[in-house]
């Protein structure tokens, strides 16, 4: 799931980056407003995270042009000041919630997890499924044969990866972009590593696996008979 967060302190967009793709988000960050409200537009993200008071235009313009482009993202304001006016202002320009800073980022993750679960549109898309291997997005959830898998936050964005895109053979260099963010142009060592985890954790002790590899191209998952 694809975040947007739109901060102009270096230090808290940067917090808040990291955090967020460790609990397993692709997220993208704009340090002003401007540029934030360009990005918020282009309607890719499963949800927004405003500030307030920025550099370009306000967290309360971004909301307004979102909902005027007719785009329902869910919006998580963050404002620096705990003013009822604030808040007021906020909901009524059609914000979902709002965190006063300084904030936990477990306060954070939770309302962030929150708002993607009330989300209609992500709640039906929340669940990917192959033969008996499952896997449940907002709870962070795999299973194979009802079984729990304990997974990395890298190997479950992999295995998402795997997932949406089943049945289509994946190159290393594009499951490098997606999963790392990175162009490994000639170390895809790392990818070999990642996937012979995955592989041992959700084909391992079963009839039939999942994960195959295509020499020379990439991998696929697929059930295959
Ligand atoms: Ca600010």
């Amino acid at each position: 799931m694809k975040l947007l967060i739109v901060e102009d302190e270096p230090k808290t967009g940067q917090y808040l980056r990291q955090g967020l793709a460790e609990a397993g988000f692709s997220v993208e960050l704009a340090t002003d407003g401007s540029s934030g409200e360009l990005l918020a537009l282009s309607g890719e993200h499963d949800l927004l995270i405003l500030d307030v008071m920025l550099p370009g235009c306000d967290g309360w313009q971004i909301l307004r042009s979102v909902r005027a482009a007719g785009l329902d993202t869910p919006v998580l304001f963050l404002t620096a000041r705990d003013a009822v006016e604030d808040r007021v202002r906020g909901l009524e320009a059609g914000a979902d919630d709002y965190l006063v800073k300084p904030f936990a980022f477990t306060e954070l993750l939770a309302r962030v997890r929150t708002l993607l679960r009330r989300s209609n549109g992500v709640a039906q898309d929340s669940q990917l499924q192959l033969a008996d291997l499952s896997l449940d997005l907002l709870r962070r959830r795999a299973e194979r044969a009802g079984q729990r898998i304990e997974l990395t936050a890298k190997e479950f964005a992999l295995l998402e990866l795997l997932l949406r895109r089943q049945g289509e053979v994946l190159p290393k260099s594009l499951i490098a972009s997606q999963v790392w963010d990175m162009n490994f142009d000639s170390d895809t060592n790392v990818i070999e590593v990642a996937i012979r985890r995955l592989r041992a954790k959700v084909d391992d002790g079963f009839a039939q696996p999942l994960i195959h590899t295509v020499r020379g191209m990439g991998y696929v998952l697929e059930a295959r008979h």
